[in-house]
C-alpha cells in the first residue's frame, strides 16, 4: 500500500480534528504531500471521520489525478495542492470550519496580531481570502495568490481556514493555535478594543519562537504552543 504512514496519520488527525471540535461533521479535510513521488494523501470526501480507514484515503498527483484509491478525494484536493506547489517546504494541510475562524471570516475579517501566539503562523496578520464557491478551482487560486504574501495560514471568508506546515504535527499544531487566536480576537472585537501588536513586535515573537521549548530527537524545537 502506497504512502501507508501519511495515510494512517490522515485517519489519526481527522479523528483528532473532530473529537477536538474543530470541525463539525464531514466538514474539512487534510493532506500529507511526499516530495520523493509528487503525491498527495488526501481525506477522502463526505466520510466521517471515526468511518474513514486508511483504505478510504485517495492518493492524487498534484494535478488532480488519482494514483490509488476508489473513494472520491475531498473536493478541496485542488486547495490542498495549490499548497505544494506554492510553498515547496509544505508537507501538510489542515482545513477546518472551526467556529471562531469561521465566525471570523463571515466577518469578512483577517486573524490580526491580537495575540502574540499567532507568530506560530510566521506572519503577523493571517490574510483573508475572498469567497469563491468551496472546491472550484477559483478558491484554489485565490488561497495561492494569498500565500504568496508569506505565513502558514489563511481564513477563507464565508467558509473557514487553512493552516500548514513542515508535518502533520505543526499543521494540526498551527489549526488549534488560530482557533485559539482567532477565539480571542473575537471576544475583543465584541467589547469593543483590541489591541494589535506592532510588525516589529511581531518580528521579536517570531525570533523567540526559534528557541522556544526543548529540542526534539530529530534536532528540531517546536515554533509554537500546539505543535
Ligand atoms: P470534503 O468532505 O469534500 O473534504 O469537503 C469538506 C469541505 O470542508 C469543503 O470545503
Ligand atoms: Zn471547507
Amino acid at each position: 500500500m502506497i504512502m501507508e504512514e501519511a495515510r494512517n496519520k490522515i485517519v489519526e488527525y481527522g479523528r483528532k480534528m473532530s473529537s477536538d471540535g474543530l470541525t463539525p461533521g464531514t466538514a474539512g479535510n487534510i493532506s500529507i504531500f511526499d516530495p520523493q513521488t509528487g503525491y498527495m494523501a488526501i481525506s477522502p470526501s463526505g466520510i466521517a471521520y471515526d468511518k474513514t480507514k486508511k483504505e478510504d484515503v485517495v492518493i492524487l498527483d498534484l494535478h488532480g489525478n488519482v494514483i490509488d484509491g476508489d473513494k472520491k478525494p475531498s473536493s478541496e484536493h485542488g486547495l490542498h495542492a495549490a499548497f505544494y506547489r506554492t510553498d515547496p517546504e509544505a508537507r501538510a494541510v489542515v482545513h477546518t470550519h472551526s467556529m471562531y475562524c469561521t465566525i471570523l471570516s463571515c466577518m469578512g475579517e483577517p486573524l490580526r496580531a491580537v495575540h502574540y501566539a499567532i507568530a506560530e503562523a510566521q506572519c503577523s496578520e493571517i490574510p483573508l481570502v475572498e469567497y469563491h464557491t468551496f472546491g472550484t478551482p477559483e478558491l484554489a487560486d485565490a488561497a495561492a495568490r494569498a500565500l504568496r504574501k508569506k505565513g502558514r495560514g489563511l481564513i477563507l471568508q464565508n467558509h473557514g481556514m487553512c493552516a500548514y506546515g513542515p508535518s502533520i504535527e505543526s499543521a494540526y499544531g498551527l489549526a488549534l493555535t488560530m482557533e485559539w487566536c482567532a477565539q480571542v480576537q473575537w471576544h475583543c472585537m465584541a467589547a469593543g478594543k483590541m489591541n494589535i501588536l506592532t510588525d516589529e513586535q511581531m518580528q521579536v515573537a517570531m525570533e523567540h519562537y526559534k528557541t522556544y521549548g526543548q529540542v526534539r530527537a530529530d534536532g528540531t524545537r517546536p515554533q509554537g504552543y500546539n505543535g
